[in-house]
């Protein structure tokens, strides 16, 4: 993996004497989690040369947020509790953000920058956590620091302000306007800061894919551009848009159906006051996280319920036929297969009634294609008429037409052909204009019962059809049942 950063811009950054320098601390913790010697007291050792470091280290692991019951009093106790990474990822988030949070770039607002990454490092946790993959601590650091380039670039670039303001604050278009005017971005230059940090490389890869999903199947990297996306939703003020596009990465990054984004935002929010409060962040009251999770929740149920329909409406065309709104030859075959099977499992009889309209290519010579194709409507409402709801109508083809009669033994099947016959036969057919015509139809049925010696589906079918020739056969307008 190689940053893409001009060699320009890269001079730049690094002649830049307010680009952040690791903290001590944490330079020594990475010296030591690296060291295969590693232990408990000798990170103690470290991280007891930092007071406020210790005494942050304790405090968290007394908080909720670890769900410990009894009191945690030593370094040592805490140490165990958090795990050599996570002690990293608090003494890198801890003193990076004391650090940096006070340098004043009249070009950045830091405060906004940080609530906005602590944010998204919640979310980023509580995505990755839902899924089981990857440690806390990395989805945590990795949530974090995914936009570090960003201050790097607010130190180098002395108008990079103007540029974040004409972004309007959408996040997605900054990296856009990074690209245009920098020729890089801030997740490229974040993952060369990080680099150069010596931090571990999985979060140095992730923070290089964040913005560049489609190349990427870092788990680490998609959790956190999920996480930044759910972040806008408390930094964005068009919650709804920013759900929406917290949902659409969700689902695309993921592959997962955004109701399953729900718990994850819940538990986003619930975890916003606690990590703010460790990191000393200030953020928006109580009331007003609730109150844009429940805006969220809203707008996310409105898009699944948008999505289902969509769905519904997409599957129901592909089962209709455009022009008589019946089933279509497709849904036939899936609907015949079923229905053959439960008749013979459950040892019921099904009717299958197979019709065609006579001289039809007569009525579309003579009316024209239109005239035909209003008789072709006309004749599938007669069918549907002379039916029941239950009963499954078709347009199998041209015109032709089948109908399914579930659980319908062979004296019914004989009397519903006939009524289709007779009903079509009998009724005035519109052809456009005002004009009708007369119509008829020949019908070929067949009553497949738990005697009958049929094997498939297709052969009931095949039965159904060479009944409906020998109806043509015999003079057209009539019914012929199997023999
Ligand atoms: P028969 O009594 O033997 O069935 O004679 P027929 O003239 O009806 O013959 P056939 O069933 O083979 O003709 C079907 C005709 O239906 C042929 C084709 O041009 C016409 N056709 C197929 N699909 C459509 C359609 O969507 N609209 C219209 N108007 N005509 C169609
Ligand atoms: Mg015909």
């Amino acid at each position: 993996m190689v940053a893409n950063i001009p060699d320009d811009l890269l001079k730049t950054i690094r002649s830049c004497s307010s680009l952040p320098s690791a903290p001590a601390v944490v330079l020594q913790i990475l010296d030591l989690v690296q060291d295969p010697e590693i232990s408990i007291p000798k990170l103690g050792r470290v991280i007891a040369r930092d007071p406020a470091l210790v005494a942050k280290i304790l405090k968290v692991a007394n908080s909720a947020w670890c769900g410990v019951r009894h009191e945690i009093a030593t370094l040592d106790q805490a140490i165990n509790l958090l795990g050599l990474n996570g002690i990293m990822s608090l003494a890198l988030s801890f003193s990076l953000v004391q650090k940096l949070r006070n340098i004043k770039e009249k070009a950045f607002d830091y405060q906004a920058y940080w609530r906005r990454s602590v944010i998204a490092a919640s979310a980023t946790l509580a995505v990755g956590s839902s899924l089981k993959e990857s440690s806390r601590d990395e989805l945590f650091l990795a949530g974090l620091l995914q936009d570090i380039g960003m201050l790097v670039i607010g130190g180098a670039v002395p108008d990079y302000g103007r540029l974040i303001d004409s972004a309007n604050n959408e996040h997605e278009r900054i990296v856009e306007l990074e690209r245009q005017e920098l020729g890089t971005d801030h997740a490229q230059i974040g993952s060369w800061f990080l680099a150069q940090w010596g931090l571990p490389n999985i979060l140095v890869e992730a923070v290089h894919a964040s913005h560049n999903m489609e190349a990427s199947t870092i788990f680490l990297a998609k959790s956190a551009a999920i996480g930044s996306r759910i972040a806008d939703i408390w930094i964005n003020p068009d919650t709804d848009s920013a759900t929406a596009s917290a949902s659409e990465a969700f689902t695309s990054y993921l592959g997962l159906s955004p109701e399953k984004l729900d718990p994850i935002l819940v538990k986003t929010a619930e975890d916003i006051p606690e990590i703010t409060q460790n990191l000393d962040i200030a953020i928006d009251d109580a009331a007003s996280i609730a109150r844009l999770l429940d805006q969220a929740r809203q707008a996310l149920a409105d898009l699944h319920l948008r999505t289902i329909q969509e769905a519904r409406f997409l599957s129901i065309q592909v089962q209709r036929d455009t022009l008589t709104s019946l089933y279509n030859r497709a849904y036939l075959n899936d609907a015949l297969e079923n229905l053959f099977l439960s008749s013979q499992t459950l040892s019921q009889p099904l009717t299958v009634i197979f019709l065609d309209i006579d001289r039809f290519k007569e009525i579309n010579d003579t009316y024209g294609h239109q005239g035909g194709d209003a008789v072709l409507v006309s004749v599938s409402r007669a069918i549907q008429s002379a039916t029941r709801s239950g009963d499954t109508v078709t347009r199998f083809g041209g015109d032709e037409f089948i109908v399914l009669l579930d659980n319908t033994e062979e004296s019914l099947g004989g009397k519903i052909a006939e009524r289709i016959r007779a009903s079509i036969a009998k009724a005035p057919h519109s052809i456009g204009d005002g004009k009708v015509i007369n119509v008829t139809v020949s019908v070929g049925w067949t009553t497949m019962t738990p005697d009958s010696n049929i094997s498939s589906a297709q052969e009931l079918l095949d039965i159904a059809d060479a009944s409906l020739y020998a109806a043509k056969a015999s003079g057209r307008n009539k019914i012929s049942q199997a023999s």
